[in-house]
C-alpha cells in the first residue's frame, strides 16, 4: 500500500436469518485478517431488511460466535462509529433519500408492472428462447405520467436503468469478470412494498461506509454487476471485489447440514476450540507463502495473511483435519481452561454437578480427581463432548452388560478367566482400605503365579470387571480414578474396585 493511501476498510455483512455457518465464518475471518494485517478497519453490518426472516436472537448469537472466534469489530452494533447506524433496518431513511436522488436524476424509474404481467413476459421470453430478463417496458413512461400514477397511489417498484455497455469488474481472486448488460436487465432497487432490495442497500452502505474491499462468498458474483451499475449511477468509485470460493462437503456438493455440523455454535457445543476452528477456516482456501505449514495462531495468521494467496478453487471441508487441529490445541491449551470446558460436558451428560455453592465444599478434591480423569481420557478424544462417552464406564458401571458385551462373554467363559477372577475377588475381599496401583500390580503378579495365566488371559477378565470392556486405559491411571472417585460425593456414585468386583461376581451367580 503506498504510504499516502487510506487504510483499507472492510466489512462483514451477515443477515441474521439463521446460525453463523462455517462459510460465513470464513468470510468474516478473511475480512478480519485482511483488516488487521493492513491496519485497516473491520466493520460489522447487520443486513436485516428481510424483516420476516431476521431475528434478534440470530443477531445476538452471531455476534457471540464472532467474538468467540476472536473476531472483534471496529465499527458496528455496540461499537458505534462515524457511519452508524450499522443495522440496515435502521437506515431505511438513508435508502429513501438515495432512491429519490436516482429518480430525480433519471438513473432509475418507477415500474408499474404487476406480478402477472411480469410472469407473462417471462413466459413469452422462455417460449422464444430469449433470456428471461425484464424488457424495460416502464422505461417508456414519461416522468409526468410516472409521478401522477405514483401520486394516485398505484403501486410501483423502483428499477435501475442499466447502461447498455457490458458490466465488468476486477476480482482480486478471479481476475476480470464481465457480464453482458442484456443478461442483467433493469434490477429492482425498491420493491412495491417499499422495501429496498439487497443489491441496492449493500451498495449504498458499502459506499457510505467507505468500504474499500468487498470480500465475500462467490454466491454473490452474479450480484456484483448490478452493484457495479449502482455505483456507476451514483458516480461512486466501486470498491475492490474478492469473491471466496464455495465450501464443499466430502461428496463435492455445496456444504450443507446434510454433511453434519456446519454452524459455529454447533462446533462450539461439540467442544471444538475456537483456535482450532479459526486455524482450520483460515486454511480453507488460503495458504501461507511458500510452505506447507498448517498450524497458525490468530496472531500468526494476521501476520501471514494475504488476499493474493487465497485460491479460486473450491475448498472441501475436512472434518478429519479439523479434528486433528482440535487435538493439537486441546493438548497445547492451558489445562485449567480445558478442565473448565470439559467439566461442562460432564455436567450436560448428568455426570458431574454444575458449579453450585454445595459443590464448592468438595471442590479441591473433586478438581484434583477430575484432573486425573482428564489426563486419562483427553488424549483419546477429538472433541470435548466425546469425553463423557469415553469416561462413561467410570460413572456408570453395568455388571450385566460387562458379562455379555462385545467379545466379553467368550473371554469370561474360559477356565483361565474364571480362576483369575476368583483369585482377584478373594484378594479384594480380604483387603481393607483403598486399592493402590502398587497393590493391584502385586496382586496381578501373585495371580499370574497362582493360576499360570498371563498376558491377555490374565488382564482381560480383570479389565472387563473394572471397565466393562477388555480394552481400555492403563490400570496404573485407571485404578486411582475409580478408587478416589468412589470416595467423593458426586451426583453419580463412582464404584470402587471392591464394588465393581462384588457387583460383577453377584451378577454371574
Ligand atoms: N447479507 C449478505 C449475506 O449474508 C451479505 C453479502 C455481501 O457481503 O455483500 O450473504
Amino acid at each position: 500500500m503506498p504510504p499516502s493511501a487510506q487504510p483499507p476498510r472492510v466489512r462483514f455483512a451477515p443477515s441474521p436469518t439463521g446460525f453463523l455457518h462455517v462459510g460465513n465464518a470464513r468470510t468474516a475471518l478473511y475480512n478480519w485478517l485482511f483488516a488487521r494485517h493492513t491496519d485497516g478497519a473491520f466493520l460489522l453490518r447487520i443486513e436485516d431488511t428481510d424483516l420476516d426472516r431476521s431475528e434478534i436472537r440470530h443477531e445476538t448469537q452471531l455476534m457471540e460466535d464472532l467474538l468467540w472466534l476472536g473476531l472483534d469489530w471496529d465499527e458496528g452494533p455496540g461499537v458505534e462509529g462515524p457511519h452508524a447506524p450499522y443495522r440496515q433496518s435502521e437506515r431505511l431513511g438513508i435508502y429513501r433519500e438515495h432512491t429519490d436522488r436516482l429518480l430525480t436524476e433519471g438513473k432509475a424509474y418507477r415500474c408499474f408492472c404487476t406480478a402477472e404481467g411480469l410472469e407473462a413476459e417471462r413466459h413469452e421470453a422462455a417460449t422464444a428462447h430469449k433470456p428471461q430478463v425484464y424488457s424495460g417496458r416502464c422505461r417508456a413512461i414519461s416522468d409526468a405520467d410516472s409521478a401522477a400514477r405514483a401520486a394516485a397511489g398505484e403501486p410501483f417498484a423502483v428499477r435501475l436503468l442499466i447502461p447498455d455497455h457490458p458490466l465488468c469488474f476486477h476480482d482480486m481472486i478471479r481476475g476480470e469478470v464481465e457480464f453482458p448488460s442484456e443478461t442483467v436487465s433493469d434490477p429492482i432497487l425498491v420493491r412495491s412494498s417499499g422495501i429496498p432490495v439487497y443489491n441496492y442497500v449493500v451498495t449504498v452502505d458499502d459506499a457510505l461506509m467507505e468500504i474499500t474491499h468487498v470480500i465475500r462468498g462467490d454466491d454473490h458474483i452474479s450480484n456484483t454487476p448490478k452493484q457495479v451499475a449502482i455505483y456507476e449511477a451514483f458516480e461512486w468509485k466501486p470498491p475492490q471485489f474478492a469473491h471466496l470460493s464455495t465450501i464443499l462437503g466430502s461428496d463435492r456438493e455445496r456444504l450443507s447440514k446434510r454433511h453434519g455440523a456446519t454452524s459455529v455454535a454447533s462446533f462450539r457445543a461439540m467442544g471444538i476450540l475456537p483456535e482450532a476452528l479459526v486455524n482450520y477456516l483460515a486454511l480453507l482456501g488460503w495458504g501461507a507463502e511458500g510452505g506447507t505449514r498448517e498450524l497458525f495462531s490468530l496472531e500468526e495468521l494476521v501476520h501471514e495473511f494475504r488476499l493474493e494467496r487465497v485460491t479460486a478453487s473450491p475448498a472441501v471441508f475436512d472434518f478429519e483435519k479439523l479434528h486433528w487441529l482440535n487435538r493439537h490445541y486441546l493438548k497445547a491449551a492451558d489445562p485449567e481452561r480445558i478442565a473448565e470446558l470439559a467439566w461442562s460436558h460432564f455436567v450436560s451428560a448428568g455426570l458431574l454437578p454444575s458449579h453450585t455453592a454445595a459443590w464448592q465444599v468438595t471442590t479441591a478434591a473433586v478438581e484434583a480427581w477430575f484432573g486425573k480423569l482428564l489426563a486419562l481420557f483427553l488424549p483419546a478424544v477429538s472433541q470435548l463432548d466425546d469425553l463423557p462417552v469415553k469416561a462413561a464406564f467410570v460413572f456408570r458401571f453395568n455388571p450385566s452388560a460387562a458379562h455379555t458385551g462385545d467379545e466379553n462373554a467368550a473371554i469370561l467363559a474360559t477356565d483361565a478367566a474364571q480362576k483369575v477372577l476368583a483369585a482377584f475377588s478373594a484378594r479384594v475381599e480380604a483387603h481393607s482400605g483403598p486399592v493402590t496401583p502398587d497393590q493391584f500390580k502385586a496382586w496381578m503378579n501373585e495371580i499370574k503365579a497362582e493360576t499360570g495365566a498371563k498376558g491377555r488371559e490374565l488382564f482381560h477378565p480383570v479389565r472387563i470387571v473394572l471397565t466393562g470392556s477388555h480394552s481400555g486405559p492403563e490400570f496404573d491411571k485407571l485404578i486411582p480414578i475409580i478408587e478416589e472417585g468412589s470416595r467423593l460425593s458426586l451426583p453419580v456414585h463412582v464404584l470402587g474396585v471392591r464394588e465393581r468386583i462384588e457387583q460383577f461376581m453377584s451378577n454371574s451367580r
